[in-house]
């Protein structure tokens, strides 16, 4: 008697356990997205750190021509140096995320501190662009405050799930074969326009050839999100 009373309440604590455990994952999915889970062939391609005098029109020019909407998570202070490609981004048909205005790591800030990079940046980006609805902290460096402190402020904290590495330059090929290897239904790619003389507007176009290639077709974050479907 004793012993079923107590699988009873082993019963009931696993299913709290279980309620537990879904209403994290949801919260997960609501505030962070590192992937999007589909069995639909759609993708991300995300470029940070820009807009840059020079990668960035190389990569806009190589988008127009493969008629691609990416995401890029600009910077404030970028936006704020050339406005000019900054708008031509939107114009363009871009979707614009938060970067932060510096970057800077954004976990590590006091409550203050983050605000302005937060409220900075909307200012910046809010010139040519409406008011941005995802958020990717610079360096990828966030926590559970970061994550709940976006989601009040209306953005959705979004990291990714291929890193092509592209800043350290480690070759077209090496970018190209990295993405192809990675990629599935729901990914979402890390590349950059930022500081550097990169090597990503040229891997770009032959990314975009091959995953077409395997029946993908490439949409914006905001987009792939209305692609989610919950798993069983
Ligand atoms: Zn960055």
């Amino acid at each position: 008697m004793r012993i079923r009373r107590l699988s009873h309440f082993g019963i009931a604590f696993s299913l709290i356990f279980t309620v537990l455990i879904m209403a994290e994952a949801y919260l997960g999915n609501d505030g962070l997205i590192k992937s999007v889970p589909t069995t639909h062939k759609v993708i991300s391609l995300t470029f940070d750190d820009g807009p840059h005098p020079d990668s960035t029109p190389k990569l806009l020019a190589i988008l127009r021509e493969k008629d691609v909407k990416a995401t890029m998570f600009v910077l404030g202070q970028s936006v704020d140096e050339n406005p000019a490609l900054f708008a031509q981004m939107v114009a363009d048909g871009h979707e614009i995320g938060s970067h932060a205005y510096n970057h800077i790591f954004i976990s590590k800030l006091n409550a203050k501190e983050r605000a302005e990079q937060f409220e900075k940046a909307e200012r910046s980006i809010m010139i040519a662009a409406p008011k941005p609805v995802l958020f990717r902290p610079p360096g990828g460096g966030y926590n559970d405050g970061v994550v709940q402190d976006a989601l009040r402020r209306g953005y959705r904290t979004v990291l990714w799930s291929i890193d092509t590495r592209d800043w350290s330059r480690p070759g077209v090929n090496q970018i190209v074969n990295h993405v192809m290897k990675k990629i599935k239904p729901g990914s979402i790619v890390l590349m950059h326009d930022g500081q550097y003389d990169l090597q990503t507007a040229a891997a770009v176009g032959v990314i975009i050839d091959r995953i077409r290639a395997e029946g993908y077709t490439l949409v914006t974050v905001g987009e792939l999100l209305q692609y989610y479907e919950e798993r069983e």
